[in-house]
Parts: C-alpha cells; sequence; structure tokens
C-alpha cells in the first residue's frame, strides 16, 4: 500500500511572516488527519522559521529546487547539504525551472542524485507541453524526461515522482482523472522497466495540474494516483486542509 502524499508548492509567493501565519492556519487541520503524507514547500527563505514551527507537527518540509553541489563558487545557490536535516522532500525538475531558468535534464538528474545522496526524497517533476500533448507525444515527453533525468542511477529508493502537464500548472485547465491516471501508469511501468515491478509498485507518483478542493477527488480516486502537488491552491489553508481531508477519506486511510 503506497501513503498518499499531498505536497504544497507555494512558489515564490508569501514573506517570511506570511508563510509563518499561513502554516499557523493549517497545522492544527492538518495535524488531525492521519494517513496521509503532508508536505508544504515554502521559499527558501522561511524554511527555517517554518522547520521550527513545525517541528512537533506532522507536516514535512520541501524545498522547491537546489543546486547539485553541495558547496562552492556558486553565488545565490542553495546545495544539498544547506537543505538535509531542514527539509525531507525537494521539487526537481518543475517545468517552471526547466522554462524560466533553463534546466536540463542533465543537470535534473545531477539534482537527484545529490539528493538522493543527503538523504533528501526527491519530487521529481515530469510532463508535456500543449503543442507536444496536442502532438499526441505525451508518453514521448515523459518517457524521455524519465529515462534522462534517473540516468546512471541504480536505485529509486526514496524518489516520488510528479506527473505535471505543463499546460494545466497554474492553468486552471486540469488534466481529466482519467488521463491522468493513464500517463502515471506509463510512468510506473518506465519504472518497472528500469528497477522492477517492486521498486515500481512502492513508488509514489502524484498528480499536478490545476488541482484544488472541487476536483482533488477526481485524482485521487484513480488507483494509480498517490497525491498531488498543489501550486495555487496550496497557498488557501482551507483548500489545502479541504484537498488533504478528501485524499484521506477518498484512500480510506483515515
Ligand atoms: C505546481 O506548481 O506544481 C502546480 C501544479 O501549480 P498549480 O496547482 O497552480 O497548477
Amino acid at each position: 500500500m503506497r501513503l498518499p502524499l499531498i505536497a504544497g508548492n507555494w512558489k515564490m509567493n508569501t514573506t517570511v511572516t506570511e508563510a509563518l501565519a499561513l502554516v499557523q492556519s493549517m497545522q492544527q487541520g492538518l495535524d488531525g488527519i492521519k494517513g496521509v503524507e503532508k508536505v508544504v514547500c515554502p521559499p527558501f527563505i522561511s524554511l527555517t522559521a517554518v522547520a521550527e514551527l513545525l517541528k512537533d507537527s506532522s507536516i514535512e518540509l520541501g524545498a522547491q529546487n537546489m543546486h547539485f553541489e553541495n558547496k562552492g563558487a556558486y553565488t545565490g545557490e542553495v546545495s544539498p547539504l544547506m537543505l538535509s536535516g531542514l527539509c525531507q522532500f525537494v521539487i526537481l525538475g518543475h517545468s517552471e525551472r526547466r522554462e524560466h531558468f533553463g534546466e536540463s535534464d542533465s543537470v535534473i538528474n545531477k539534482k537527484v542524485q545529490a539528493a538522493l545522496k543527503v538523504g533528501l526524497k526527491p519530487i521529481l517533476c515530469v510532463g508535456e507541453r500543449l503543442e507536444e500533448n496536442e502532438a499526441g507525444r505525451t508518453i514521448e515527453v515523459i518517457s524521455r524526461q524519465i529515462q534522462a533525468d534517473l540516468k546512471g542511477m541504480t536505485s529509486a529508493g526514496g524518489l516520488v515522482i510528479a506527473y505535471e502537464p505543463v499546460w494545466a500548472i497554474g492553468s486552471g485547465r486540469a488534466a481529466s482523472g482519467e488521463q491522468a491516471n493513464d500517463t502515471t501508469a506509463v510512468i510506473r511501468k518506465l519504472i518497472a522497466g528500469i528497477y522492477g515491478d517492486e521498486v515500481a509498485q512502492a513508488l509514489r507518483i502524484l498528480y499536478g495540474g490545476s488541482v484544488t478542493r472541487a476536483n482533488i477527488a477526481e485524482f485521487i480516486s484513480e488507483p494509480e494516483i498517490d497525491g498531488a502537488l498543489v501550486g495555487g491552491a496550496s497557498l488557501s489553508a482551507e483548500q489545502f486542509l479541504s484537498i488533504v481531508e478528501q485524499t484521506a477519506s477518498i484512500k480510506g486511510l483515515r
């Protein structure tokens, strides 16, 4: 049985004061929900303060990115070593990083390996663009990303994958549950091909892209989907709580 996981990607939103207020407003409610792993991913600058606030909480913490080197002359960057001990998770390969910051699959591959080396669980994002989707190239794109992002890795323990169609992110146009489930099933097959069936069956695969409290049930009801990576809706305590609550009740682990 795979433990469902809901992660909130706050992106470049919230000051430290706002981050603390947001996490405070959801903490009690989220702590009351069992059987779902709950993760918030605030901006780097708020991680220490939020970690301190959550030290007795069941809510876990994730970063939104990191460099692949542990230290060195990389002005402005944050390293795996700096995040280890502070966070449990790190989002890697998000389409906004790929698009706005030119992150290639080979860089993402280095980051995934560096994260696992220091005990951080990567939430590796993959997904096709609109034109690739419309050209029927979804599976081809996802396969290429997975092969390249996991290149040379002999183990996938601790890895989480998020299927995030680029056209669904922040657009209000989510995939359908069935569509997302079909692609998730393909991802699991790809992982089985690389690491074997046992690893593939244990791997958690999330859906991300315009998830809200109004549509989470559609995704979480699908057998291959183990949770969600939530952007915009994770900035509302009410929405995020409802998404986690619905996940707990649908996956039957409450
Ligand atoms: C995301 O940032 O990963 C995301 C899925 O954003 P949104 O939920 O806003 O589409």
